[in-house]
């Protein structure tokens, strides 16, 4: 199947291929990323993530596509609405920086696939700099929000497992062209003043990343193939909504781990 931009997110894209998010789905829920992969789950995209699409279309060149398609984003009255004006706000704010768009001046929304874990995947890249580095543009919610996971901090990056994703972009870009390149996250927040940077992630991160991940894969193919059965994990949007009440349960069943 050749992928382009009209087919990239297609349901028999998300069949044929593996994607970052789609394995981050089966890592989150196999029950809920399966249903996704068959079409029976549908998410809406949420007003956050809009506004990162709002700010990636700009870039892409491709905003006033992304306003006929998003007539919500629009008041009554034909203005943007207050999440929008936001997003404007954070395009002229990043505009100011240099190396904020050196970093965004690659060729945008590039497709490659690849051969990673005995998997075929897929990667759209934000911007690329062929022989110079991969770069993902980040509209987050504050850029240095500091989470705890096992006790130790990590900032956004490792939070929402955008190490793995450029672990992942970086691999097929080396198997597309032979050279491994400096991964970048260009960054801005949603404050009313942005913070904004851009990051580099060391390469023996990104390659910890893809090991931890090496790990995982069998069991995931396994399960996307249909020899497995999907676990459902019980606690997502998906597993709740779909849920069978078959028992009684007791008080001490209610105490079990949430998902951070
Ligand atoms: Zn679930």
């Amino acid at each position: 199947m050749k992928l382009t931009n009209k087919n990239y997110y297609s349901q028999k894209a998300n069949q044929a291929y593996f994607s970052v998010s789609q394995v981050k789905d089966f890592l989150k829920c196999e029950a809920y990323a399966m249903a996704k992969i068959n079409g029976e789950w549908v998410e809406p995209p949420t007003p956050p993530m809009l506004i990162g699409s709002y700010v990636d279309s700009y870039f892409e060149g491709t905003l006033e596509e992304f306003k006929n398609n998003n007539p919500d984003i629009f008041k009554k009255d034909g203005s943007l609405k207050s999440d929008f004006m936001k997003a404007e706000a954070i395009i002229a704010r990043v505009h100011k920086e240099e190396l904020f768009m050196k970093c965004m001046s690659g060729e945008k929304q590039v497709i490659m696939t690849g051969e990673i874990f005995g998997a075929h995947w897929k990667i759209k890249m934000d911007s690329y700099l062929p022989h110079e580095a991969i770069v993902d543009l980040k509209v987050v919610q504050k850029l240095r929000d500091v989470s705890y996971k096992n006790g130790w901090k990590q900032s956004f990056v490792e939070k929402w497992g955008y190490d793995l994703q450029l672990g992942i972009y970086q691999e097929i870009v080396r198997q597309n062209t032979g050279e491994p390149l400096p991964c970048i996250i260009a960054a801005v927040d949603k404050q009313d003043y942005p913070d904004l940077d851009c990051i580099l992630i060391p390469d023996d991160q990104l390659e910890f990343q893809r090991n931890q991940l090496r790990w995982k894969m069998q069991r995931i193919i396994d399960v996307k193939n249909h020899n497995e059965l999907p676990k459902r994990c019980g606690v997502c949007d998906y597993c709740r909504a779909t849920k069978k009440l078959d028992k009684l349960i007791l008080p001490d069943d209610l105490i079990v781990f949430t998902p951070s």
